[in-house]
């Protein structure tokens, strides 16, 4: 297995580190060469895996456009790739922009004061007590049908999945918890 990290800006390096512990091989995509090159190698098998990590989604809706990166990765997900959204990552999977997850975001959604906090939650499917570090995080408002809820945090959705598709709005790439991306690289 290899798996594509989005490497436009953000927190896309401690994904790859993360992966590394876990013995899994990772390429950085930047650009659309990167992408074809990535998709070539692998095929259609089930050995493709994407990451969004991080950052600031409307810098990265901007460079994936720029890029040109939007349409195929949009597709490769339609088609099944499995793909992990952390945080910003999140918000690029859900109906305002990729368009591929059926869920509703609020950005920023803790406000100014609470904009960053750790937080310990159980994560169905995944685990009990999970650290959860929270960076002027987003959470999901309301999910469509084919959404399963994995974690709420005071009533907030902040992770999901939606067949192939896992996102959480806190990082765990940034804990020494590795069991979401071990959950990840089996899906
Ligand atoms: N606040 C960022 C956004 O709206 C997300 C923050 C993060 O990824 N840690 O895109």
């Amino acid at each position: 297995m290899k798996v594509a990290v989005l490497a436009l800006q953000g927190a896309f390096i401690e994904h790859e580190q993360m992966l590394q512990r876990l013995g899994v091989e990772t390429t950085e995509v930047r650009n659309l060469d990167d992408w074809q090159q990535y998709v070539q190698s692998i095929g259609t098998n089930d050995q493709a895996r994407l990451i969004i990590p991080g950052g600031e989604s409307t810098a990265m809706t901007r460079i994936i456009r720029d890029e040109g990166l939007y349409q195929p990765i949009r597709q490769a997900i339609l088609e099944g790739m499995p793909v992990l959204g952390t945080c910003a990552g999140l918000i690029m999977l859900d109906d305002q922009h990729l368009g591929t997850m059926d869920i509703q975001v609020r950005r920023n959604a803790y406000g100014r004061q609470l904009g960053s906090f750790n937080h310990v939650a159980d994560v169905q499917e995944i685990g009990h007590s999970f650290p959860m570090t929270y960076i002027r995080a987003p959470y999901i408002e309301s999910v469509g049908p084919a959404v399963q809820v994995l974690a709420e945090v005071d009533g907030h959705i902040v992770a999901a999945r939606q067949g192939r598709q896992l996102v959480c709005a806190f990082h765990p790439e940034l804990t020494s918890d590795t069991r979401l991306h071990e959950y990840f690289v089996q899906l």
